[in-house]
């Protein structure tokens, strides 16, 4: 199958402020021929966005990001094809989410201590029903109560890693994340490398020890990759053997520049893409079987 596909965005069940429905008709009307709904440690949008994509003729798959630790850094992983039902990860993945809370409550009084109140109401407001309140909701509500210019400015004074009100939560290890994601049938890709803070010689390095754990994928292509991003990452694919990936991170208006499928607007990821992530995922079922094991 031809056509152009975004395999990495985000709903109101994180910080995307669409709906899974939303996204698969924007994702229809963008005239994409597969999309992945991948929100942040959860997978609760996952059966509302593939019952709306087959509605509207959009291929799709479970998707999931999941932010790993590795230490004085987060790595973030996209899980494609996972089984939402899975006991192994939704109970990770529910940790995961309970370590949030838990953080959150912990930003909460350090950003009393700093002269800046926020309630988990306040920032809650921000999140959708049932969402999970990560930071950029806090964030947006400190805007909103006048503590901070706009988003980026709440997180450099009060919310970023170092800055006053920071706080850790738990997180797993991209190698737990992996076999997690294995385990539950889906395979994992590296979200957006340039993030990881390495440089070209450190991130080769950490890319040869995700593979060694299993490693899928990378995110070849996302929104901002210079041409000379996207030939290092694609040149980390060809030698470890790993899909190249491709999304926007679309999250609605809380990324206003970032459109669906095109991310400033020229961004094209072939559906082949998408192509080779379920091939990925049926050879690993099939050594699964032969081994006699089931990834289930
Ligand atoms: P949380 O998972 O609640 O810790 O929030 C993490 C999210 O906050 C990331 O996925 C980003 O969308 C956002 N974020 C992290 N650091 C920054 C920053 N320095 N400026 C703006 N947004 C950020
Ligand atoms: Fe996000
Ligand atoms: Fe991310
Ligand atoms: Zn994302």
């Amino acid at each position: 199958m031809g056509g152009l596909c975004d395999l990495h965005f985000h709903s109101v069940f994180s910080d995307g402020t669409d709906t899974p429905e939303e996204l698969a008709a924007l994702a229809a009307r963008t005239g994409l021929s597969a999309a992945v709904l991948t929100d942040h440690d959860t997978m609760a949008g996952v059966p509302r966005f593939l019952a709306a994509a087959a509605a509207a003729g959009v291929r799709a798959m479970p998707g999931l990001e999941i932010s790993a630790n590795v230490p004085g850094r987060t790595v973030h992983l996209l899980c494609y094809g996972c089984d939402p039902e899975e006991r192994a990860l939704a109970d990770a993945l529910r940790r995961v989410r309970d370590g949030r809370e838990e953080r959150n409550r912990r930003i909460f009084a350090l950003l009393a201590r700093a002269g800046a109140p926020v309630s988990e109401a306040e920032a809650a407001a921000f999140a959708g029903d049932g969402g999970v309140v990560g930071r950029p909701h806090i964030a947006a509500a400190l805007v909103a109560k006048g503590f901070a210019a706009d988003r980026h400015d709440a997180f450099r004074r009060y919310l970023a890693r170092g800055s006053i009100a920071y706080a850790e939560r738990f997180r797993l290890t991209p190698a737990t994340a992996i076999a997690l994601a294995h385990g539950a049938g889906g395979v994992v890709s590296l979200a957006h490398p340039v993030t990881t803070g390495y440089n070209p010689a450190e991130l080769r390095r950490f890319v040869a020890e995700l593979a060694q754990d299993g490693l899928d994928g990378i995110e070849c292509l996302y929104t901002g990759f210079l041409p000379g991003q996207v030939e290092e990452y694609v040149g980390l694919a060809a030698e470890f053997g790993l899909v190249a990936t491709g999304g926007t991170d679309y999250h609605g208006a809380n990324k206003p520049n970032i459109r669906l499928g095109t991310a400033y607007g020229g961004l094209k990821v072939r559906a082949e893409a998408f192509d080779a992530l379920l091939e990925r995922i049926a050879e690993k079922k099939r050594i699964a079987a032969k081994k006699g094991t089931s990834p289930k």
